[in-house]
């Protein structure tokens, strides 16, 4: 069988890490497996990088950074193929461009557009074990090295995944499953053993960064049999993220999600005019800036509140772009000090009173919610950054998801 497994940046933290990681992949290989490994920098490096960059420009120019956080990943699977090598294994690494992995030219948040998989297939046919450098590929229109945005490793073995026709693709990262919170936060979260596709989009949309959320979506996408589990434990089986029909009997609540990188714009006395709205919201998307939550109320005085929240690492794109705005409210502030707290479950469709539940949680905890935002299968409320973990476990408690 061909297995496509991704190795994070804590399972190849250190040479004594990489050493553990060439241990999994000869133990698969012993047994007869196909192996295509993807990796990460080593836990740190691409952060470390950011700040290399940011010590010269707060606006370094995308396409050096691409230069330079590509290299992370690359050490780390030339490392990996010296250390198989030495274990009497054949390996060969790659870059993404040689594994054929082909972008758009959105430089630090490239999309894959196309793999040509020809390199691969014939170092497999040949008896090698592939190590591709994850996060990265080459642009279609410059020819130069893209990356796929944070945790984009997880994405790159979801597409080789998916392109190869792998039989699983099991990511390897230091927790052994998708959790019902962040096991960091509530010690009782309880390990799933499946969750659904849109379950785990909506968790890594909302925060749990344990699995990227564009690889989740392409993993539904081409229908990838997709496995959570920890290097650090390899024996023990993780969490299965398949569909929704796979699972017997969903739970109402699946899980919790915590997002502290978001900043909340509030614009107070907006003019109420058509077209505001489709202005703002147009020159932000032109910015390339994700806004999630939009809230629009009416005062009693013909002008309106709009608030909404973007990821922090895009204030000052947006602070620039709504520079073009003052003019049309009295005031708008930004404010870096929330976080999002949301619950999740596909059960939420069918159930009465799951939105009160939580509301109840905060109200006991004397948390204010600033914002609430609520969908088919979530629910999402904004409140004050120093009352993040004890929301967590208020709602994990409320659920009573440690059952
Ligand atoms: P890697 O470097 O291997 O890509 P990440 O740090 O990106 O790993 O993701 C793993 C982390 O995700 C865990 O250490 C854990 O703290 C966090 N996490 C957040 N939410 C969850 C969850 N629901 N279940 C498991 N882990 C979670
Ligand atoms: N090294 C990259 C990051 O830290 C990609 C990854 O680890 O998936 O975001
Ligand atoms: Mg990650």
């Amino acid at each position: 069988m061909l297995r496509v497994l991704k190795f994070g940046g804590t399972s190849v933290g250190t040479l004594e890490r990489i050493n553990g990681v060439a241990q999994i992949i000869k133990k698969f290989r012993d047994a007869g497996d196909d192996i295509v490994a993807v990796v990460s920098a080593m836990s740190g490096e691409t952060n470390k990088l950011i700040e290399y960059a940011n010590n010269f420009s707060q606006t370094p120019n995308e396409i050096e950074m691409d230069m330079l956080l590509s290299s992370g990943e690359r050490v780390t699977s030339a490392l990996l193929s010296i250390a198989l090598n030495e274990l009497g294994l054949q390996a060969t690494s790659m870059s993404g461009r040689e594994a054929g992995i082909v972008t758009t030219s959105q430089h630090t948040n490239a999309r894959i557009e196309d793999i040509n998989t020809s390199n691969m297939k014939d170092a497999i046919s040949n008896g090698k074990i592939i190590i591709v450098a994850g996060f990265q590929g080459v642009s279609a229109n410059n020819a130069r090295v893209t990356t796929l945005g944070r945790g984009g490793s997880d994405l790159t073995a979801v597409a080789l995944a998916g392109a190869l026709k792998a039989d699983i693709c099991e990511i390897y990262t230091d927790v052994d499953g998708i959790y019902t919170t962040d096991p960091r936060i509530e010690p009782k979260a309880k390990k799933l053993e499946k969750i659904s596709y849109d379950e785990m989009l909506e968790l890594a949309s909302l925060g749990a960064k344990v699995l990227q959320n564009r690889s989740v979506e392409m993993a539904k996408k081409l229908n990838v049999n997709l496995v959570s589990r920890s290097s650090f434990t390899p024996e023990v089986e993780g969490t299965l993220i398949t569909k929704e029909e796979n699972i017997m009997e969903a739970p109402v609540v699946s899980g919790i999600a915590l997002d502290r990188n978001q900043i909340r714009v509030g614009m107070y006395g907006v003019i109420d005019k058509p077209g505001i709205a489709s202005a703002i919201f147009t020159a932000l998307a032109d910015a390339d800036i994700n806004v999630d939550m939009i809230v629009q109320t009416r005062g009693l005085d013909n002008t309106t509140n709009l608030d909404f929240t973007v990821p922090t690492v895009d204030i000052e794109k947006t602070k620039t772009t709504m520079i073009a705005f003052e003019d049309d409210s009295e005031k708008i502030d930004y404010n870096d000090a929330i976080c999002k707290v949301s619950i999740v479950g596909v059960g939420m469709k069918s159930h009465t009173g799951v939105a009160s539940k939580a509301f109840t949680a905060m109200a006991k905890d004397n948390i204010n919610i600033n914002i609430i935002s609520t969908s088919e299968i979530k629910i999402s409320m904004i409140i004050d950054e120093k009352y993040a973990e004890l929301a967590v476990r208020s709602l994990h408690e409320i659920y009573e998801l440690d059952k």
